[in-house]
């Protein structure tokens, strides 16, 4: 991790270039942060700021707009990215793992990667909807949730909170399952119910207390590690639903047994559509949803390796960088 000078981009057709306000460090970039086969480029994926510089052709943003950034990129021309799924196609690419990230003062995209920031949202709201939050928001909408079903979230890191403050919206009672107790006590400022912490106590013993013996109806694991999934498996109700967001497990224990007899019906979910953005928002906004309250800490970019450094050993809530004026 290192601050590297580069000169200021210029916008070409179709692109702008956006003086950058507010960026996420998300989970994902530790990947690229410990060592790895990846080339270096400029970090960061989840971001927002002000239109600086529009180029030929674009004429729907103007200079002083205030954007949020969309992060997977595609062919544009597939059927997939024309309906706006960017991260299915099959030449996707994704900022800071195949091009340049939005860690930097300025930031060079495509006009259709820019998505209009409300005036109700801040920009460190607008970053995180980017990737975390609108990869819940998206999660979350597939789940068929409602107040009537019992529901547990797996991993309150910053993906799971943001689940947690849209699943709210629906009614539901969550318990929330993580391994750290500070991780644990923040959710309950997000609307957790009861929480499991799984270091210490026997999540699937205390998940069949808290439903009656029945499991849970609906579950969402927003953690990468195998054993939550493989428990989230064993906490299912019977015709429950479960949702896979958490990336990164590399074995699976899941008891897939388990699975078919209880009749689970499986949801993967990964970031979010392009175009569900606009209803995205209004969501937010009509529910008031600000992201921001999970924000912990805001670092400069010069601070970068201390922000890195202390976010990969576990740090609560959501860690930002800003830009000052
Ligand atoms: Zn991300
Ligand atoms: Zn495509």
């Amino acid at each position: 991790m290192e601050i590297r000078e580069y000169p200021d981009p210029e916008a070409g057709p179709g692109q702008v270039v956006v003086k950058m306000k507010a960026a996420g460090i998300c989970g994902s970039d530790l990947q690229i942060y410990t060592p790895s086969e990846t080339p270096p480029f400029i970090a960061g994926h989840e971001g927002a700021g002000i239109v600086h510089e529009v180029g030929e052709g674009v004429f729907d943003l103007n200079v002083g707009d205030l954007v949020s950034i969309y992060h997977h990129h595609g062919c544009g021309k597939c059927s997939l990215c024309q309906r706006g799924l960017y991260m299915q196609c099959t030449e996707r690419y994704g900022l800071n793992w195949h091009t340049n990230g939005c860690d930097s003062d300025y930031f060079l995209t495509d006009a259709k990667f820019c998505m209009k920031l409300p005036d109700e949202l801040t920009f460190q709201d607008g970053a995180i909807i980017g990737c975390a939050g609108g990869t819940a928001y998206s999660a979350v909408k597939k789940m068929a949730l409602s107040g009537r079903n019992s529901f547990v979230l797996f991993g309150a890191g910053p993906v799971g909170l943001s689940i947690l403050m849209v699943a709210k919206i629906y009614g539901v009672k969550p318990i929330v399952v993580d391994m750290l107790e500070d991780r644990l006590e923040f959710a309950m400022k997000f609307g957790a119910d009861q929480l499991i912490n799984a270091s210490q106590t026997d999540t699937l013993e205390a998940v069949m207390e808290l439903t009656n013996g029945r499991g849970a109806e609906r579950i969402m694991i927003a953690s990468g590690a195998h054993q939550a999934q493989a428990t989230a498996v064993q906490c299912i109700a019977a015709n429950g639903r479960i949702g896979f967001v958490g990336m990164g497990a590399t074995e699976n224990s899941m008891d897939m047994n388990h699975f078919i007899r209880r009749q689970v019906t499986a949801v993967g979910s990964y970031v979010f559509p392009r175009l569900d953005y606009p209803e995205m928002v209004e969501f937010f906004v009509d529910n008031d949803i600000h992201y921001s309250d999970m924000v912990t800490r805001t670092f400069k970019l010069e601070e970068a390796e201390e922000a890195y450094h202390l976010f990969s050993a576990g740090a609560n809530g959501k860690f930002m960088f800003g830009w000052d004026g």
